[in-house]
This record gives C-alpha cells, structure tokens and sequence, in this order.
C-alpha cells in the first residue's frame, strides 16, 4: 500500500515522458505514436552498401558489383529517422546507457525478420572509441549494443580486439572524402584471429568509412567472414 503511495507521488513530481515527443507515458521509452515511427529497413538490399535491391535474387547493386569490401555483408536494422534520431542521441550524448536494451532488441527484431543466421560467428566486437573519449563518455554505445547482441545470440563478445589510436576531428565535420582518408589506418587489430567469422557492430552507418577501416583491420590479422550490424542507417 505504501509502496503504491510513494509510486503515485513520483509520477505527480517525474512523470514519465515520451522520450521523442515529451507526451506523457505509463512505461516504456516512447508514446506509441513514436514507437510506432520507426522504421525496419525493408529488403532486400545490397549486402556491400544497402541500397535497395528490385528482385530479390541478387545480393549486390550495381555499383557495387565490381567492387570489393573487406566486409562480407552489411545490416543496418532501422532509419536514422525520428525517433531514432532523438534515442541515439540521448543513448551517445546524454548517458541514456539504459537505452542499450531496447535499442538492442530493435537489432535483434530485425534480425531474425530477415532470417539471420548467427550461428557460423565466433565473436561479436564493436568499433572502438579513442581512449580520451571513452573516459570522458564513460561507455561506449556500441559496446553495450555487442554485448546485449552477444548474449541473445551465445556468441562471445570482446571488447579489446580493434583499437582505436588516434585522435581525430569530429568525423561529421569532414567532407566524405577527407572522412575515408582520415579513418585510414587509426583502427589497430593485435591478436590473430585464427579465421573466426565475427559481427562488427556500430551504432549508425553513415559513410561505412569507419566499419570498412574496422573490417580492413580484422582481415589483416586473418579474421574469416567480417558481417558489420548497425543499428541505425542514414
Ligand atoms: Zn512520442
Ligand atoms: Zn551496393
């Protein structure tokens, strides 16, 4: 009874608010309106870059069919469009870490609607944050991600495989073209990874300069099949 009490006071003085449109809330994160917003990206897309594909017994568009990625396969699970614009900001920016679960479950929906399978990967990493940022941080996003990812799917996770050893200007700051030479070669694998098949995970794919410098890492040092799953795609 007291306990219902107090619940009752703290929603007169916090009450729970949408975390895109600030309406009011019983639980969860988002009003349903929001929630029902976000976008699933519909396939079949490009394996190499995600751009969408007409029939579905092709795997690679156009430009990309002469190319070559030093990953195998691209998944990203929904649009960077509200209200996952409003949750990745708050998740990176505002130490909304809490975030990470149901963030994580929108990755794993995606998932199995496209009928993943997780079962030839060996190991679940994420792209790195420099030292300097991830002690003013505290957390990094995508870590978290991994981790929720590697125990859903019993695939182990580290955290320590790629380093990341530079500083570098605010990638959004830099044309494309600066971007890609600019992640050139800061992205530093230690460890043989004896041919394992690994998921590299990151929070949002914008270029894919940064997972492409991550996956051109691990190959270096023999990693089998590199698959990058992002959360979010712009
Ligand atoms: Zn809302
Ligand atoms: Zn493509």
């Amino acid at each position: 009874m007291f306990a219902n009490y107090l619940k009752v006071i703290k929603n007169l003085l916090f009450p729970r608010l949408c975390l895109c449109c600030e309406k009011k809330i019983s639980e969860g994160h988002l009003c349903q309106k929001c929630e029902k917003k976000i976008t699933f990206l519909a396939q079949p897309r490009c394996s190499y870059c995600l751009r969408p594909l007409n029939i579905d017994s092709i795997s690679l568009c156009q430009e990309c069919y002469n190319k070559t990625y030093p990953y195998q396969r691209l998944i990203s699970a929904t649009a960077y469009k509200e209200p996952m614009l409003s949750l990745i900001h708050l998740f990176k920016y505002k130490n909304y870490d809490y975030l990470a679960g149901f963030l994580s479950s929108l990755i794993i929906k995606h998932l199995s609607e496209i009928g993943f399978n997780p079962n030839k990967y060996k190991l679940i990493t994420s792209v790195p944050l420099h030292k300097d940022k991830l002690k003013i941080r505290g957390y990094n996003q995508s870590g978290l991600l991994s981790k929720l990812l590697s125990n859903h799917f019993k695939i182990p996770f580290k955290d320590d495989i790629i380093e990341n050893t530079n500083i570098r200007p605010s990638q959004t700051k830099l044309p494309r073209e600066k971007r890609e030479k600019n992640t050139e070669g800061i992205f530093v694998v230690k460890e043989n990874l004896e041919n394992k098949s690994i998921i590299l995970v990151d929070d949002i794919f914008t270029t894919g300069s940064t997972v492409s410098a991550c996956a051109k890492a691990l190959k270096e040092k023999c990693a089998g099949n590199v698959t990058v799953i992002t959360l979010s795609k712009t």
